[in-house]
């Protein structure tokens, strides 16, 4: 049977291995030069119905998590090496108000459910940290993927209008290559 959309097993055949997974470093090896290792119920099944899943988030230096929100889940964030720069932005009724830190080795931040954030390595090496999100889905939305990189693509009107930018602009934009992972 399926909850949540995903299967669920008769609890007589689940294993050990339905809670295991193993996670490498990533490749940052790409435009933003940072990778997200996502660990949610996609990868783990044995999450499901839990409310919570994880994140690891490697990046080499000047790397960007660009950003994005998770629909689903707040998100609480731990370095365990290098410094970063993060933040999130409240919503409208709030003022859109910024909040950000430089945070370092140990250092933990958060990120409330819904609202954009991102992280960006300021330090000189390679930078590591772990995120855990409040739902077994938490979803991901990148805000420029989502405008630019939509299928099919937004009307030009529309995201000139709503940026206060010429059509060329967004003509530029949309021909762009918006790296994200699904
Ligand atoms: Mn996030």
């Amino acid at each position: 049977m399926f909850v949540n959309g995903k299967f669920c097993k008769d609890p007589k055949t689940v294993k050990a291995e339905d809670f295991f997974l193993h996670v490498e470093p990533g490749n940052t090896d790409n435009p933003l030069n940072a990778n997200v290792t996502a660990v949610a119920v996609d990868q783990l099944p044995g999450l499901n119905t839990l409310g919570i899943s994880l994140a690891r988030i490697d990046f080499a230096p000047k790397g960007l998590n660009p950003p994005h929100t998770h629909p689903r889940g707040t998100e609480i964030l731990i370095v365990l090496e290098g410094t970063l720069y993060v933040g999130f932005v409240t919503s409208n009724q709030d003022g859109n108000r910024l909040f950000t830190k430089v945070l370092n080795k140990g250092d933990v931040f958060v990120f409330p459910i819904g609202l954009v954030h991102f992280q960006l390595n300021v330090g000189y090496g390679n930078a590591v940290a772990i995120a855990s999100l409040s739902s077994q889905n938490p979803g991901t939305i990148t805000i420029a993927n989502a405008l630019f990189k939509a299928v099919p693509p937004i009307s030009v009107e529309v995201l000139a209008r709503a940026l206060q930018v010429d059509n060329k602009v967004i003509e530029d934009l949309q021909r762009k290559q918006w790296y994200g992972k699904d």
